[in-house]
């Protein structure tokens, strides 16, 4: 259940410095009592507030090891409600914009997915694969793993969840991010042809039975609209443009995409390869824009620039006045709540993702 609060205009039509004003009295009012957690691709301006900030592995761990009464959860709605799902006895967890959503985590949902594990099921093959949800999914969805054998995983953590499917000789059934699932298949060496793509709005996800039997990987058609921004001309013309220079990019950027890269991985993977870099490089980051645009200043005596700007509509809803009106009405409006049945699904699968 979820309840929608309408941010009240008192709070837009403060000044900034108002709601910063905000933000720090409620912080040392409620000291330990309260963490913000926040994103990467947040805007600089919540960032400054945030207690921690991480890829959603990182938070969900974070989210999970604090004892703070109340969580203030800076991103978008499938993280805060893994936050409540892996929240301590007594924890609340607040979203400051509940229309914060992901359209990738959209793509698919869980009445679609059970009719495609039907499917499987009735062709005797569900038994032969591991339901992963990636992390930008449903409680839902989530709790549907949990109770199927399989876990979930975020950009961080994919390989490792495909080496522990692929150890238990199973096949993979991965949703709902067509890119990342291709991408680590192939860099498990799952052969192209081997890896076959469910499309839930045509019959039988658009597949036959003999692509069904053979396939080693499911992937779901969908997909995160600011990653796939990212096209193969953008990689050759920074090429083009800054010889010698590197890129990297995050794995829900196409195959072919990543296939042109220096580097692919989560967001916590980009940070760290750009930290790393040599002074003086000039290294071309294909991420939302915020982040990058983070690197670049944290970077200075390195050449830190966008493969193109593309910025996450969703994350960058989170604004200074609702994270002021959250504050300011703690326990009051913004609070996310999940069934308590599909809670218990959901822990199974991301205690398993965070074990492995
Ligand atoms: S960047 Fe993509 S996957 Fe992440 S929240 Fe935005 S739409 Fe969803």
């Amino acid at each position: 259940m979820v309840t929608v609060d309408i941010l009240p205009d008192k709070y837009k039509e403060m000044t900034d410095d108002e709601l910063r004003g905000i933000i720090e009295s409620k912080k040392s009012e409620f000291g330990s009592r309260l963490c913000i957690l926040g994103h990467y691709y947040q805007q600089d301006a919540i960032i400054d507030f945030a207690d921690h900030q991480g890829d959603s592995f990182q938070l969900a761990k974070t989210g999970s090891e604090i004892d703070a009464e109340y969580i203030v959860f800076c991103g978008v709605h499938f993280m805060a409600e893994s936050s409540v799902v892996l929240g301590k006895e007594g924890q609340r967890v607040f979203l400051p914009d509940m229309d914060a959503g992901c359209p990738l985590a959209d793509f698919a949902t869980i009445d679609q997915v059970k009719v495609a594990w039907n499917e499987l099921n009735n062709l005797g093959l569900a038994g032969k694969f591991i339901p992963i949800t990636y992390m930008n999914s449903s409680a839902a969805m989530k709790a549907f793993c949990g109770e199927n054998g399989g876990t979930v995983c975020t950009s961080s953590s994919a390989a490792r969840a495909f080496d522990w499917a692929f150890n238990q000789n199973k096949r993979i059934f991965f949703f709902p991010d067509e890119n990342l699932g291709k991408n680590t298949a192939l860099s498990h060496d799952v052969s192209s042809e081997d890896i076959v793509t469910w499309d839930p709005y045509k019959k039988h996800g658009g597949l036959d039975d003999v692509a069904l039997e053979k396939a080693r990987v499911i992937v779901w058609k969908g997909y995160c609209h600011v990653h796939t921004l990212f096209t193969v001309e953008h990689v050759e013309d920074v090429r083009e443009e800054h010889q010698g220079c590197q890129v990297v990019v995050h794995p829900e950027c196409t195959p072919e995409v990543v296939a042109l890269a220096d580097g692919n991985g989560s967001t916590a993977f980009l940070k760290n390869y750009v930290e790393d870099a040599k002074e003086g490089s000039t290294i071309i980051v294909g991420t939302e824009i915020n982040m990058v645009a983070r690197l670049a200043k944290q970077n200075l005596e390195k050449r830190i620039l966008p493969l193109a700007r593309s910025l996450c509509p969703n994350m960058f809803k989170i604004s200074t006045a609702d994270l002021a009106w959250t504050l300011d009405k703690l326990g009051e409006v913004n609070e996310v709540f999940v069934d308590p049945e599909i809670a218990k699904g959901a822990r199974v699968a991301l205690n398993r993702m965070l074990s492995i």
